[in-house]
């Protein structure tokens, strides 16, 4: 019961933070959906954060969202969002759990979601992940070739391109973040895309600040991870 009450309390206090930088900004918080970012722990803080009304939560490796999805499977108005990297022979069984998929960065990997989907006979909301800081062991777009990535991305069947994704360069002070958030809250725009996926515990009050649309937190709602 006390994990009940606890990540009540987190959540509430996340959903305080998105209306602060939401009102700072003269954004409407209600287009901010936040998921809740649960890789690593137990299905029971899930259950938590289900029953004070969270429904999005991101997983970041395949065999553990499967699993989760299926002990979770009573919980009906439950939404996945994967948010790792994602291998092409894995992608059936993140489709297997209905999730989104916020980690394409390649056209090959669009193509394999997509022929997965259409087999299936849905379609699957993805975001380009976009390497923005353009770090060598990050996974994500370069920024150069995202046009092309997402034209081709444009004529797969099963596919819907909700919009972009990243993960920026870690600083110390949050605001060192914010170059990256505008920069992909530009390439965006430019690409008319509509949702930007930005902003973790450290930073999800500048990415809103800067448009975020999706904002994906794990750690102030679930505390540190274990292990
Ligand atoms: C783990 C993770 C998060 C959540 O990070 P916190 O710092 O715990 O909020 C968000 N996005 C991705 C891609 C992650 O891997």
């Amino acid at each position: 019961m006390s994990n009940q009450l606890e990540v009540a309390a987190s959540l509430a206090a996340v959903k305080a933070r998105i209306g602060a930088a939401c009102m700072a900004a003269g954004r409407d918080p209600s287009v901010v959906q936040l998921v809740a970012v649960s890789k690593r722990h137990t299905p029971e803080r899930i259950r938590a954060a289900y029953a004070a009304g969270q429904r999005d939560f991101g997983e970041n490796y395949v065999q553990e969202l499967v699993e989760k999805a299926e002990a979770l499977a009573d919980l009906d108005e439950i939404r996945w969002h994967f948010v790792g990297h994602l291998q092409r022979n894995k992608v059936r069984h993140v489709l297997q759990v209905g999730a989104a998929i916020e980690t394409v960065d390649s056209a090959r990997l669009g193509a394999e979601i997509g022929r997965r989907s259409v087999a299936a006979g849905v379609t699957t909301s993805v975001f380009v992940q976009v390497n923005v800081g353009g770090e060598a062991q990050k996974s994500g777009c370069p920024p150069d070739t995202l046009p092309e990535l997402l034209a081709a991305l444009g004529g797969v069947e099963g596919v819907d391109v909700r919009g972009l994704m990243t993960v920026p360069p870690h600083t110390e002070d949050p605001e060192g973040a914010r170059p990256f958030f505008q920069r992909l809250r530009l390439l965006a725009e430019g690409a008319a895309l509509p949702e930007l996926s930005m902003g973790m515990t450290h930073d999800l009050d500048v990415a809103v600040s800067e448009g975020a649309t999706v904002v994906r937190v794990g750690t102030a709602i679930f505390g540190p991870r274990p292990g």
